[in-house]
């Protein structure tokens, strides 16, 4: 199903510009953006995946992952397809760089209001686009979250942070939550890992999704060995994270794991993600986590003043939490984050 897209300006002839990313693609009659989402009909630019759902499943929220918003519940998980990077070990590329067109079909038709019955029979505390670029279905996303600030769901948003400023105005005031992957802090590298090569938007939208929109924010990094793996790198984003989100902001870093161009990069050593913990702890920061490693105590949540452990994870799935209304309950701390449960 076509739907016409939001974001977009008429240039000359039929060729129109797609305002949905930074990417800005000119798009001639006839022709898809770079990330295959968007077609130019006769002169207008239409979405191709409005509501057409790739993967679902009813999941925690520890798994995007976001530790320190509604830690333990669960969420209904929604992706399609498409992507405007290109990263070579990316661990969902069957949907991020499909021919999208083609496997529309591999896809089926949601509508929004299917969406939240969905997360609401599965009592879900919310709904969270993941999987693929949640920008790349942007009409459907938006439409969903409208409907689900009518009622007591909470919304998420895991993202390259790459969306136009006029589509993070757009989305801000539906969203709760915003978990930003930094793939690094130089460009060299996000060129490297992505094939991006204007990187400062991811920081300004992480930015003003903290400041400008007060939506909670997590920052993800994947510690690939010999792309971004390197204390300087880390030292930059930690200190960004510190300066622009505050300390209180959550950063994970997760384990990479060989994967499709990136197959021949070894894991991330676990005694190297935990000296970048430390620096994390070092530089300032309150909640520096470890990803992707089952049972490792860099997965918990540690009071920032008593230090005992307030939410022990075991397994994304496997959530103890030692909270009492977001205050530690051994020294009474107001731990930062999104706790009550609205459902
Ligand atoms: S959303 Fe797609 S078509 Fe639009 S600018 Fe980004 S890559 Fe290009």
């Amino acid at each position: 199903m076509l739907k016409e897209a939001l974001l977009w300006d008429e240039f000359t002839g039929k060729s129109v510009r797609c305002q949905l990313c930074m990417r800005k693609c000119m798009i001639d009659e006839g022709a898809m953006g770079w990330c295959q989402t968007r077609l130019n009909k006769a002169g207008k630019l239409y979405t191709l995946t409005y509501g057409r759902v790739s993967s679902l499943s009813v999941s925690s929220i520890e798994k995007k992952p976001m530790f320190n918003f509604f830690p333990g519940t669960v969420w209904l998980s929604l992706g399609s397809l498409g992507c405007n990077f290109q990263c070579h070990g990316c661990q969902s590329w069957e949907l991020s760089h499909c021919e999208v067109k083609n496997d529309l079909r591999k896809t089926s038709y949601m509508s929004p209001e299917m969406v939240i019955k969905k997360a609401k029979q599965n009592g879900c505390q919310g709904i969270v686009f993941t999987y693929n670029e949640p920008t790349m279905w942007f009409e459907f996303v938006l439409d969903v979250f409208k409907l689900a600030k009518k009622t007591e769901l909470s919304t998420c948003f895991v993202t390259n942070g790459y969306m136009s400023p006029k589509a993070l105005d757009m989305i801000a005031p539906y969203l709760d939550g915003f978990c930003l992957d930094v793939k690094g802090a130089f460009m060299e590298s996000y060129t490297r890992i992505a094939d991006v090569s204007d990187i400062n938007i991811v920081f300004s939208n992480g930015s003003d999704a903290k400041r400008k929109f007060a939506i909670h924010v997590e920052v993800v990094t994947n510690v690939i060995p010999g792309y971004n793996s390197n204390e300087k790198e880390m030292k930059e984003i930690a200190a960004w994270v510190f300066a622009e989100l505050g300390k209180d902001t959550p950063w994970h870093l997760t384990r990479f794991f060989p994967y499709g161009g990136l197959k021949d990069v070894p894991p991330t050593p676990v005694d190297l993600l935990e000296n970048l913990r430390n620096m994390g702890l070092r530089e300032g920061l309150l909640y520096v986590y470890i990803s992707n490693i089952s049972g490792h105590a860099g997965l918990n949540t540690y009071c920032q003043s008593c230090k005992k452990v307030i939410v022990k994870r075991k397994e994304y799935d496997e959530v103890e939490s030692k909270l009492i209304e977001g205050r530690c309950s051994y020294c009474k701390a107001l731990i930062f984050g999104r706790f009550a449960f609205k459902g």
